[in-house]
């Protein structure tokens, strides 16, 4: 299992299984959910992910046009939510407190990254989100 929890500790869960590596979104809704260049997230199926504590500490914030995050209402920190239309969690990489194996797997919507972002490592670099297998 890996163990993750957020900054004030409240909210803590565990996972069995990642279905990918770590993926960097750089577009500006994770810039600003994050405060830094880019958010760190993996996925998690729903079934494989057990809240541990506080999981009514869970806050939604939606976006007029649907996107949304989900923080602790007491520390601020970004939670894993729901996929829309996947049985899923996108768990933000830096709540982990065990190593989870895994690597920088890619970087999507390094079109409209800022200014001062610098994209470091060898991982492949998207202009927006990750192409659809099977389609050239
Ligand atoms: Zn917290
Ligand atoms: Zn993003």
């Amino acid at each position: 299992m890996t163990r993750g929890s957020c900054l004030c500790g409240a909210v803590r869960f565990e996972y069995s299984r990642a279905v990918t590596q770590v993926g960097m979104c750089h577009c500006s809704q994770c810039r600003k959910v994050s405060g830094v260049a880019s958010n760190a997230t993996i996925v998690v199926p729903e079934a494989e992910l057990s809240w541990l504590a506080g999981e009514e500490l869970r806050q939604v914030f939606r976006k007029p046009s649907g996107w949304s995050t989900t923080f602790c209402r007491t520390c601020g920190s970004p939670l894993p939510q729901t996929l829309p239309g996947a049985a899923a969690y996108w768990v933000p990489a830096g709540l982990l407190d065990d190593d989870p194996g895994l690597r920088i797997g890619g970087h999507i919507f390094v079109g409209s990254k800022a200014s001062w972002d610098e994209i470091a490592g060898e991982a492949p670099q998207f202009e927006a989100g990750i192409p659809r297998k099977g389609k050239a």
